[in-house]
């Protein structure tokens, strides 16, 4: 693809985000801090326009730029930037699939992460500090066993350790044989970890802005006009956009997008309720996921405690927390580790989940020329963002579907070649 605005790699280097800089604005009482990103008039035509201003959309829009030097691009999101799961998850990363497919697809994204601090000259905060998926019967142990030999022969850091190393790992935890849900012993991934969210999607979209990408906040996708089944028009609440190109990353939302030009995808979309707690002393140094359980915690740098847990047992739109939701979280975290039965819980939300049959994301071109997707992203779609947004903006550029996101089409579901990664999940469903 040509684009009609290819400028040159700008300096990622924006005034105020170092540390002379902070002390210059201190200094002088400088009211304001630079925009991190634009407003910009909504152009009648773009090369791409992607709709959904998370992760997906930024990161898609960034490696367009940062890598084909494609520039003249839209992002359009109907809220704020990050305002849907980009915004709202537990922030965690890992490339301990069950899949070949699977392992080698998120273990791309893990290297991506590891630089992408430097990358976007913005701290994304990627702390790997190893994570721990517990199995509390012969048959999860069986699983993670065969989940650590898959990773190895990728070259991906997993094994399979006993309780004794947990309680080093974890010391608050109970791996005591007399509880209701003994833990006979875990898959640990030491590359796992926690990132800061919100700092991808800032990072992602303020280097997408300095390399002139228009990011249109409270601009809703309303329809989509297609000509012999090709893309056409994107028509907002803002007006109407022409182009040829357009990415759908509305991951909760997306079978609305889909639904505008008749591709049809095997997505149901559900509430996924999280909560955090006050802030304590750190004590918890890796990420401890229980299946069994339905529940994984991790501790924020700023001592939170944070807990997440399978998708609410129902489709909807909806994101509000509830209150059986939380009751039965608490439970589930006593179980795992009693001594927190004082500590006070800060706040819950939800976010919206687009779950596929095979827990498998639908990544590539569809039936409609000129329309691609990026979506089915369940509850495991932020660690993919670099990935997905590298492999998607290839796939834009050179018109050929990357070997790593081939296993993905929406074409799948008709051949039966399922990428199964339900026993990866990080807790059940
Ligand atoms: C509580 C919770 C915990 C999670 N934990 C993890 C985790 O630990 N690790 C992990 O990898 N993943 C996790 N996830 C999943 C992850 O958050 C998502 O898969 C990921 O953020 C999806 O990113 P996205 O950019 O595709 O979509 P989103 O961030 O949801 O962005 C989609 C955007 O599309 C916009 N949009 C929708 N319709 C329109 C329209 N008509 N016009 C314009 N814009 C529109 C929305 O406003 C939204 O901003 C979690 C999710 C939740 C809810």
């Amino acid at each position: 693809m040509k684009s009609a605005h290819v400028i040159s790699k700008p300096s990622l280097k924006v005034s105020g985000y170092s540390a002379a800089a902070l002390l210059r604005q201190g200094a002088r009482r400088t009211p304001a801090w630079p925009k991190a990103w634009h407003h910009h008039d909504l152009e009648r035509t773009y090369d791409v326009v992607v709709i959904g201003g998370g992760i997906h959309g930024l990161a898609t829009a960034y490696y367009l730029a940062s890598r084909h030097g494609i520039t003249n691009v839209a992002v359009l999101d109907k809220g704020y930037l990050g305002g849907g799961g980009s915004g709202r998850n537990t922030a965690i990363a890992r490339s301990n699939y069950l899949t070949p497919e699977g392992v080698a697809f998120y273990d791309r994204s893990v290297k991506l992460y590891e630089n992408l601090s430097a990358e976007l000259n913005y701290n994304i905060m990627f702390s790997q500090r190893g994570h721990m998926t517990l199995a509390h019967n012969d048959s999860a142990l069986r699983t993670m066993a065969w989940r650590a030999e898959v990773n190895k022969v990728q070259g991906v850091d997993s094994r399979v350790i006993g309780p004794d190393e947990i309680k080093k790992l974890a010391p608050a935890m109970d791996v005591s044989t007399h509880t209701r849900f003994p833990i006979l012993g875990a898959l640990y991934h030491p590359p796992g970890g926690i990132i800061r969210h919100d700092a991808v999607v800032w990072g992602y979209a303020r280097a997408a802005d300095l390399y002139g990408i228009h990011l249109h906040q409270q601009t809703e996708v309303l329809g989509i006009d297609t000509d012999a089944d090709r893309v056409r028009t994107v028509r907002t609440n803002r007006g109407d956009i022409s182009t040829r190109t357009v990415v759908n990353c509305t991951a909760g939302w997306s079978s609305l997008i889909n639904d505008m030009v008749g591709v049809r995808a095997p997505i149901t979309t559900s509430p996924l309720q999280a909560a955090v707690t006050e802030p304590v002393k750190p004590f918890l140094d890796t990420v401890v996921v229980s299946g069994t359980l339905h529940v994984y915690v991790s501790q924020t740098p700023r001592g939170e405690l944070v807990f997440g847990a399978s998708v609410d047992p129902f489709a909807q739109y909806s994101m509000r927390g509830t209150l059986d939701f939380i009751e039965g979280l608490a439970g589930n975290v006593l179980t795992l580790m009693p001594g927190l039965s004082k500590m006070r819980l800060l706040r819950q939300w939800a976010g919206l989940c687009d779950m596929t049959p095979d827990y498998s994301p639908i990544m590539g071109n569809t039936e409609v020329e000129g329309f691609l997707v990026d979506i089915g992203w369940g509850t495991y779609g932020f660690k993919a963002g670099p990935v997905s947004g590298e492999q998607l903006a290839l796939l834009i550029a050179t018109g050929r579907t990357p070997e790593l996101i081939r296993p993905f089409g929406n074409d799948r579901f008709l051949s039966g070649q399922l990428v199964g990664e339900k026993g990866a999940a990080s807790v059940g469903h």
